[in-house]
């Protein structure tokens, strides 16, 4: 079984945001740009299937600029075993990259999708879902286990009272979320070796895609800044200071 990951190039989720002047985004020039963190563990995951012998390729996928390459390269340092990059400099929503993804999958005829519960730079958790659409494939959301069976697999789903598990043909869309395991480091000689491994381009016309926003961002604000704290000298001074001048009690 091929397994299909979505990589996505964000802005490294250690930088701290800047909102840009005129209010149409964040800054990102001369940022340090790293693969979403939910997209390190789909590969991570859908590597440990292939080491468990429950896959036999994985296929890493990201959609956005030529420097979208990096990120590629680092899942293949990882040690996934092809890139494809669908390169276009405009910012594609999630409705298509959803859509030219489902393009890819139509191509590459994955068994299993395994796509980030959502990208951190514009956290909109749609991605997923609308591909799961798009396919007419069963969805496994916000995944902390996955476990291939036979035509099918089981994932655990964090929901807000605990976990459930539900079971899905085969193929399928899984999202991942964050405690579904700890990714690995590329090691340098597999930086190295990644270097040579293969990667296609492709541009969204090759899919009949059409990535023009069909959103205007109105305005991007900073949140306010926290009002510095002040200490009290006993636990009835703390009540009261609640009482009338937090209003929380
Ligand atoms: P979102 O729906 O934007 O929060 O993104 C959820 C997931 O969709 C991400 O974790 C990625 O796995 C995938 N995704 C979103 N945008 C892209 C993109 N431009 N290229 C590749 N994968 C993407």
């Amino acid at each position: 079984m091929k397994i299909l990951v979505t990589v996505k190039r964000v802005v490294d989720f250690n930088v701290k945001i800047r909102v840009k002047a005129d209010g149409t985004g964040v800054e990102l020039a001369n940022v340090k740009m790293s693969m979403n963190p939910f997209d390190e563990i789909s590969v991570e995951e859908a590597l440990r299937l292939k080491e468990a012998g429950k896959a036999s390729e994985v296929v890493v996928v990201s959609i956005g600029p030529a420097k979208a390459e990096e990120t590629l390269r680092t899942a293949l340092a990882m040690g996934a075993d092809r890139a494809i990059l669908v390169e276009t400099e405009d910012q594609v929503e999630p409705l298509a990259v959803a859509k030219i993804v489902k393009g890819v999958a139509e191509a590459e005829q994955p068994g299993l999708i395994i796509v980030g519960k959502q990208a951190i730079d514009d956290d909109s958790n749609q991605t997923g879902q609308m591909l799961s659409a798009l396919l007419g494939w069963p969805q496994g959301t916000f995944a902390s286990k996955v476990e291939i069976g036979d035509g099918k697999v089981n994932v655990t789903r964090e929901v807000d009272g605990g976990l459930q598990t539900v079971e899905l043909k085969l193929p399928a869309v899984v999202t991942t979320d964050l405690r579904l395991n700890e990714p690995r480091y590329a090691s340098l000689p597999n930086i190295m070796k990644a270097k040579k491994k293969p990667l296609d381009k492709k541009s969204p016309a090759d899919f009949g895609v059409d990535t023009r926003p069909r959103l205007k961002v109105l305005k991007t604000e900073e949140p306010s800044g926290r009002k510095a704290g002040i200490k009290v000298k006993s636990v009835a001074e703390l009540v009261e200071k609640l009482k009338t001048e937090a209003g929380v009690l």
